[in-house]
């Protein structure tokens, strides 16, 4: 199936038509650089955005793919999780369309978008595999067992990881968004410089929990050792502090990752989510994964980073199932990915 999809639950106003993994064309309208002035994305700035982008995104979009609307399948529109209203405009945009050209409409959950990314580029992926999905929002492993079929398996109890790199970015007083200055600094410092507290999870029994994460308190174990080094010298180890931090997160997601692929039996780790481009998590788990025999996909940036291609290819393996979605159904600004079915309670088509 052909189907045109609108991404907007964030910073980014994003339409794509993708034909099953195939994608016929991607346009993606960054806010970053707007929101960047406030140091994190202002909702109401998303919002107008979104709306005065959509439209010009989804002309460009279908002319990219060189289509016209008869040859369009169906229309798609992340609705949850995410800013409300930035969701609003994406979905309010594709159920006018659907309505319009009479065409099948399809909302999608944001994540399972980020799941599906990593079939663009590996269109013959089997499940079951773990997603490591890391983001600005979110930081998950979740096993994946068919289309809609999702068990979250682990997940940060605090901060996200993109979140925590954000943070801490921000109290070295480094710009935003923070993940790609650190990744860069952390090039040439020393990763052992700092020894930093991982953040495990007691279990009620004793022990630790094996996949779930937290990252306030290394966020906080940064802040109190940043105020101890400007107590003798105002000049930071800047590097260095980047590197040992990003080391410390990049072990602990591996160490999960790998810890539950093995437990799960599953094969292969595909990744997900911004933080995806981080030098130092890629670096880890390509070793361990090696050292484990697992294999570790890694889908391009482009397709990490938040893009309606993603949405689309999701909305495809639905779409070829059968499930369609209300024009009726709403926006919401969390849902767990094991509520997904409740999105597909139209006449099935
Ligand atoms: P969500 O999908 O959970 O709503 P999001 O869409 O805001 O979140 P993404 O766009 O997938 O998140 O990723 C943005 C995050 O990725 C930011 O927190 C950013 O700092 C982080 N990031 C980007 N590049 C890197 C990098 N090289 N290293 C570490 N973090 C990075
Ligand atoms: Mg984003
Ligand atoms: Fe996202």
């Amino acid at each position: 199936a052909t189907i045109l999809a609108i991404e907007t639950s964030c910073d980014e106003t994003s339409v794509a038509i993708v034909n099953k993994c195939n994608v016929l064309s991607n346009f993606v309208a960054s806010q970053m650089a707007e929101h960047g002035q406030y140091g994190g994305v202002v909702p109401e700035v998303a919002s107008r955005r979104h709306l005065e982008t959509v439209n010009g995104a989804i002309a460009a979009a279908l002319e990219a793919a060189n289509l016209s609307w008869s040859e369009i399948d169906a229309i798609a529109a992340t609705c949850a999780p995410g800013l409300v209203g930035a969701l609003l405009v994406g979905i309010t945009a594709a159920k006018t369309l659907a309505l319009l050209h009479d065409k099948p409409f399809m909302g999608v959950h944001h994540l399972e978008g980020h799941i599906y990314a990593s079939y663009l580029t590996n269109p013959d992926l089997k499940p079951p595999f773990l997603c490591l999905l890391v983001s600005g929002g979110h930081t998950s492993l979740i096993q994946v067992h068919q289309c809609g079929q999702y068990t979250t398996l682990g997940r940060t109890r605090d901060d996200a990881a993109g979140e925590a790199f954000d943070k801490v970015a921000r109290l070295l007083g480094l710009g935003y968004p923070g993940g790609p200055i650190i990744d860069q600094l952390a090039q040439t410092g020393n990763p052992q410089a700092f020894s930093l507290p991982e953040g495990r999870i007691s279990l009620p029994k004793g022990g630790y929990h094996p996949y779930d994460c937290s990252f306030s308190g290394l966020k906080t174990a940064v802040m109190r050792l940043v105020n101890q080094l400007k107590a003798t010298d105002p000049d930071l180890p800047i590097a260095d502090l980047a590197a040992s931090f990003q080391e410390t997160v990049a072990k602990a997601l591996t160490k999960r990752a790998i810890r539950a692929a093995l437990d799960h039996n599953l094969s292969t780790i595909a990744i997900g989510g911004g933080v995806a481009a981080n030098r130092g998590l890629r670096q880890h788990l390509k070793a361990a994964g090696e050292k484990h025999n697992l294999e570790v996909l890694f889908p391009p940036m482009k397709y990490c980073t938040d893009n309606a291609a993603m949405i689309a290819c999701a909305a495809s393996a639905h779409f070829n199932q059968g499930d369609r979605s209300s024009l009726t159904l709403g926006v919401q600004s969390r849902m767990d990915l094991s509520k997904l079915q409740t999105l597909y309670n139209a006449t099935r088509g």
